[in-house]
């Protein structure tokens, strides 16, 4: 009985604090008064919480503001959280980069490592991530005490309550539990979380990219890589939410008698429109001597996407063909997804539409293809390519986790 009472004690602790804390960390700088009224809470239990937290070093006062507490006479000092009180280490673990930071709170970068070797091997990722997040952890000069959680991201699907990776087509990465992995390899005995690599970025932007998501309640994170993936978040606060699905988008069927995919169907988004198909297909045509700019640029070699979009700047008509049919692909997609959910705002992060010439076109195909009013239309944000959003996306789910279980 007594053992129940203290269970449920503590349950009521955490998740009060939970609560607060979360406020706290996405409406900064924020008074004792808003987070009672915001979250139905006493002010008692309000000020007890707050002041362990000031005493713990996670949030601060402010210097008072212009205005008078009605009941108290005293003047009313915000709270705000104070972004170098916790660190955190995100890590994107991909066969073609491995990248790892160490973060603030706030998702400030002390220090990154990346690394672009090719590694297959699952036990290799793993040491050679061990390897960066030991050196990137002693470079930044914070102590490890100091580091609240790891929080890693990889392709494919992911079971993140019992972290285990799934599924995952690329390689042979699959039934892994990878945060027990990690965990043995730095003898770190912190909390150590797992998500998709998709997810991880969306997290990432909700926490981190307040002035995009401001008073947005669900959001789309539309990320084209080598995979395609797209999961919605609903960011009702004070709850704010998880991602929805699998967000694999990528498996979309577009055609059914279209290019065989790597998971076995035909024509899904991904062998249309991934950085992949459009290598593949770029790739065919040098060798089948046509793309003659592009082809002088990878000298017959298998081109980089880079290499492919200097080509289509440069005029390479048959390149501009094949990107044009990946862009036409990727829009249909996306206006199927706003149809179906319709969320405030899609991000997207995608090195194909970073030229404005792309764009436009990719805008022209979604205008035509989704069904809404003017007033009802979804905002598309465009984000700047970025090696290491994976990595502080692993960190924001790292925080993420942070912000809900630990008690002060
Ligand atoms: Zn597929």
């Amino acid at each position: 009985m007594l053992i129940e009472q203290g269970n449920n004690l503590t349950r009521v602790k955490r998740s009060n604090q939970a609560a607060i804390r979360r406020l706290v960390y996405h409406y900064s700088p924020v008074t004792r008064g808003q987070l009672a009224s915001e979250l139905g809470l006493t002010m008692p239990t309000i000020t007890k919480n707050v002041n362990m937290m000031i005493q713990a070093g996670v949030v601060r006062e402010l210097d008072a503001l212009g205005g008078e507490s009605k009941t108290l006479g005293r003047k009313v000092r915000p709270i705000e959280l104070v972004a170098d009180s916790r660190y955190f280490v995100g890590v994107e673990m991909r066969s073609t980069r491995r990248s790892v930071c160490v973060t603030d709170y706030r998702g400030e970068i002390a220090v990154y490592r990346i690394d672009n070797n090719l590694l297959v091997d699952y036990q290799e990722n793993v040491d050679c991530c061990c390897r960066m997040i030991r050196e990137a952890v002693e470079a930044s000069g914070v102590s490890w005490e100091k580091i609240y959680g790891i929080g890693i991201c990889v392709p494919g699907l992911v079971d993140s309550g019992d972290k285990l990776i799934r599924k995952n087509s690329h390689y042979d990465w699959e039934m892994r539990y990878l945060a027990k992995d990690f965990a043995a390899g730095l003898g770190y005995a912190g909390e150590i979380s797992l998500e998709n690599n998709a997810s991880a970025r969306a997290y990432g932007a909700q926490l981190f990219r307040r002035e995009l998501l401001n008073g947005v309640t669900s959001f789309a994170y539309m990320f084209v890589s080598s995979g395609i993936a797209c999961p919605i978040i609903y960011n009702a606060l004070p709850d704010y939410g998880v991602a929805v699905g699998a967000g694999e988008a990528g498996h979309m069927v577009m055609d059914p008698e279209g290019p065989l995919c790597r998971c076995g169907n035909r024509g899904c988004l991904e062998a249309l429109a991934s950085e992949q198909a459009v290598i593949r297909s770029c790739h065919r045509a040098v060798n089948m001597g046509q793309a003659k700019t592009l082809s002088d640029i990878c000298g017959g070699k298998e081109p980089s996407l880079k290499e492919i979009l200097e080509a289509q700047e440069m005029g390479d008509r048959d390149v501009e063909a094949i990107v044009d049919t990946a862009i036409f692909n990727l829009a249909l997609a996306t206006a199927n997804i706003d149809n179906l959910t319709r969320p405030d705002v899609i991000l997207f992060e995608a090195e194909i539409l970073n030229s404005q010439r792309n764009r436009d076109k990719f805008m022209e195909i979604t205008d035509k293809n989704v069904y809404a009013g003017t007033a009802d239309r979804t905002r598309f944000e465009f984000l700047p390519t970025d090696p290491l959003s994976g990595a502080r996306g692993g960190a924001a789910v790292a925080i993420r986790v942070n912000l809900e279980s630990e008690i002060i």
